[in-house]
């Protein structure tokens, strides 16, 4: 059976002491706890090529939280794909609704750096989900659907085959309010066979997500459920204590 797969998410948070907390946890617990799960740690950029280095023997991967569709050239402020490459990191987190909000990436530009990432043989983490009103609406699976269209589009038809796609309903994000785990089921099952249905291939191989507000009072009924391959965690993950516990309870089921 696939282990599942647990993504720490730290967006604009840590500093040297706290990943220093976390490279001395985890090379203590990796053994004992972390083997039975897929761990993806994505803190700030700057901080993936040191915790790597010494955290060198342990089977952990690690995330950027976002990328440039340019490989180089006058882009002040931007990390290309090689450079995230060259520091190791194996996936890069895509469209996540507050790259979206604040930074006004549309699903066009998310498409192009989905492609870039893919043809570089990174991982793209594709988030893709719904605003609180649009879920009242009754827009879910068009929004859903728009957002996956798009990368179609760019990528072609092959372009899910080996990503991770993470349903984050945005009224759950940073909330406390998680999507029930039958509607995690549902929306993932109706996300699944989407990609199946637009790449014209049954095979195709990809890995379903769930984001948001998830803890450790909901993550054993969210991780069981059929659909889902594993979760996002955001704000629950920078305390190192509430992290294990999650990969603990996921890592027995
Ligand atoms: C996220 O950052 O994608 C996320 C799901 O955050 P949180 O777990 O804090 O809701």
């Amino acid at each position: 059976m696939l282990k599942p797969i647990i993504i720490a998410n730290w967006k604009l948070n840590g500093n040297k002491v706290l990943v220093n907390k976390f490279i001395k946890k985890i090379n203590n617990d990796y053994e004992k706890y972390f083997k039975k799960s897929t761990v993806i740690i994505s803190p700030p950029m700057i901080y993936i090529e040191y915790m790597k280095k010494f955290m060198k023997n342990l089977k952990l991967s690690f995330a950027a939280q976002n990328v440039d569709y340019n490989y180089q050239g006058a882009f002040t402020g931007e990390i290309s794909t090689y450079m995230i490459q060259e520091i190791g990191a194996k996936y890069i987190i895509l469209g996540h609704s507050e790259r979206r909000k604040h930074h006004f990436e549309n699903n066009s530009l998310i498409a192009k750096k989905f492609y870039c990432t893919k043809i570089n043989n990174l991982i793209p983490i594709l988030c893709i989900g719904e605003t609180e009103n649009e879920k009242k609406s009754g827009l879910t699976e068009n929004i859903l659907t728009k957002q996956i269209d798009k990368i179609f589009l760019i990528c072609g038809k092959n372009a899910f085959h080996n990503t991770l796609i993470a349903y984050e309903p945005i009224w759950a994000i940073g909330t406390g309010n998680n999507a029930s785990p039958i509607l995690i089921n549902r929306t993932l099952k109706f996300i699944k066979n989407y990609i199946i249905f637009k790449s014209e291939n049954t095979d195709i191989k990809f890995y379903m997500q769930y984001g948001g507000s998830v803890s450790t009072e909901n993550i054993k009924d969210i991780i069981c459920q059929k659909n889902v391959d594993g979760v996002l965690i955001g704000s629950g993950s920078l305390n190192y204590k509430n992290f294990l516990e999650m990969i603990k309870i996921s890592s027995k089921n």
